[in-house]
């Protein structure tokens, strides 16, 4: 069966991700509540009970907020950092095993994980280099800046989700306090479209099939902007584009 990647939802509400190979299905972040969670895996054909384990990028609430109630049901395995993993401790119940992320790879069914450190004002934030079958996937949200390890990761990625959170232009005009546009523009908040765009560029003519631009601010950005600075980036590869937004769910792709 191809890999299938479906997007729960992304944004400064809530985010999760559905990665699914035959039987393994894997989530990353649990942001969602709980019915809203579960009815989203049912749009993806998916039980609680057929999730094969979590992944937690990191520990804010748009990342974890339906983290107690689906462990409460399903005593999935949780993977994350050291850090995430203590910052969240008291959400998970004592049955659901956990494993610490270092730099090792972990197997989870056909999915080989390794956890990235990112920038980003939590206790240990990480994205997720994985590799399955013929592709590497990259996933990687609520990051300031890209490090080395993760512009490698995306490097050689068939399939980049990244996030594109704001537009500058509209971040400094915006409504926002002085004092949380600098948190979201400074190296540990989030990627600005340029800065996005940036990273993609050189991702060109190496394999990169699917790009999904994530956690997009509301009030900060325009899908439409996200869009464009990195089609530019991407013109010519031969990638397809795709753009999250807060108020809908996916896409929903298929990667042959
Ligand atoms: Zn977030
Ligand atoms: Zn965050």
């Amino acid at each position: 069966m191809s890999l299938q990647l479906f997007v729960l939802a992304s944004g400064s509400k809530a985010n999760a991700v559905l990665l699914c190979k035959d039987n393994t299905k894997i989530l990353i972040d649990a942001g969602l509540g709980i019915r809203l969670m579960v009815s989203a895996l049912n749009a993806a054909g998916v039980r609680p009970n057929e999730l094969s384990a979590v992944l937690l990028t990191h520990e804010h609430t748009d990342h974890v907020r339906g983290l107690s109630s689906l462990l409460d049901r399903t005593h999935l395995p949780v993977y994350s950092s050291i850090g995430t993993l203590g910052a969240v401790d008291r959400m998970i119940p004592a049955r659901c095993k956990l494993t610490a992320m270092d730099h090792q790879t972990v197997e989870i069914g056909p999915f080989a994980v390794r956890a990235i450190a990112v920038p980003h004002d939590a206790a240990e934030p990480v994205g997720y280099h994985i590799e399955v079958g013929n592709h590497v996937v990259t996933i990687a949200t609520d990051l300031g800046d890209v490090p080395d390890e993760l512009a490698e990761s995306l490097i050689h990625s068939t399939f980049i989700m990244l996030e594109s959170n704001h537009d500058m232009h509209m971040l400094l005009n915006g409504s926002y306090p002085v004092i949380l546009k600098e948190r979201i523009r400074s190296p540990f908040g989030h990627l600005s479209n340029e800065q996005t765009a940036a990273a993609l560029a050189e991702c060109r003519g190496n394999g990169l099939r699917t790009v999904v631009l994530a956690h997009l601010s509301d009030e900060n950005n325009d899908p439409a902007l996200a869009r464009e600075a990195s089609a530019q980036a991407l013109a010519g590869s031969g990638a397809a584009l795709h753009v999250t937004t807060r108020s809908t769910m996916g896409p929903f792709l298929n990667l042959e």
